[in-house]
């Protein structure tokens, strides 16, 4: 379990001290999926970046059933929206790469990376090299260079972002599914609220004004999703 305690984060811009996070408060259940929403610039990749031990709080603490977070750790994987892969190396390399840093040896790492690759539906490329792939296929690679270091949590921020609208709905059912299969907890930043309900138990909306408050939703739709479920009314205030 992820436990938010009274959270704060503040930037000093132009000599004026912004404060991003305010006291946020929050436990991220063990296998859930939470999406964070929230205007631009509410603080979600700040949010997701203290989570991710990548951006040091100013107040309160994260903890991790019940240890508390200390810079990056091996429970947890990022995924950005760029994958950034490593040009000279092939698929398989770019997902095997991270289990040999940590000292796993090559056959086992490989192996293990193969799985992933099939996970994400790379199979037939895992000897191709990243200028041979589609921006989708580039981020099944991030993905599957994520899980193979078989992290509790996985972290993501925009991770469709940059992706076509078909691609996107493709991607968005394989997120689905692999967080379903793996059984991993998943925090996941987006601008499309669409996809924060296709894929949330709860969504996490930050405030933006002051005087906004920070608002929980549990989304209770009965799992895999169907898109025709899902529509917003604009409600007046
Ligand atoms: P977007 O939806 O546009 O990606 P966001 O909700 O993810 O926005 P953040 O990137 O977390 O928002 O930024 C929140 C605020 O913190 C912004 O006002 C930003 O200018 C400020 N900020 C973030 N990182 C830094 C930094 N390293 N130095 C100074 N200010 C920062």
């Amino acid at each position: 379990e992820v436990s938010i305690r009274d959270l704060s984060k503040s930037f000093a811009i132009n000599g004026r001290s912004i404060n991003v996070l305010k006291s946020l408060n929050l436990d991220v259940k063990p296998g859930e999926c939470l999406v964070i929403v929230g205007a631009s610039g509410s603080g979600k990749t700040t949010l997701l970046r203290v989570l991710a031990g990548l951006e040091q709080a100013d107040g309160g603490r994260v903890l991790i059933d019940g240890a508390p977070v200390r810079g990056v750790g091996a429970e947890r994987a990022v995924i950005f929206q760029e994958p950034r892969l490593l040009p000279w190396l092939t698929v398989l390399g770019n997902v095997t790469f991270g289990l040999e840093v940590r000292g796993i040896a090559r056959a086992e790492a490989e192996e293990r990376a193969r799985g992933y690759i099939r996970l994400v539906g790379l199979g037939d490329f895992a000897d191709a090299y990243p200028r041979q792939l589609s921006g989708g296929m580039a981020q099944r690679v991030g993905i599957a260079r994520a899980l193979t270091v078989q992290p509790e949590i996985l972290l993501l921020d925009e991770p469709l972002g940059a992706l076509d609208a078909m691609t996107k709905i493709t991607m968005q059912e394989e997120l689905a599914r692999i967080w379903h299969e793996e059984n991993v907890t998943m925090v996941v930043v987006t601008h499309d609220l669409e996809e924060a309900v296709y894929l949330a138990d709860r969504v996490l909306i930050l405030p933006k004004e002051k005087g906004d408050t920070t608002r929980l939703i549990d989304v209770d739709l009965p799992r895999p999703r169907d898109r025709s479920e899902i529509r917003f009314v604009r409600h007046r205030e």
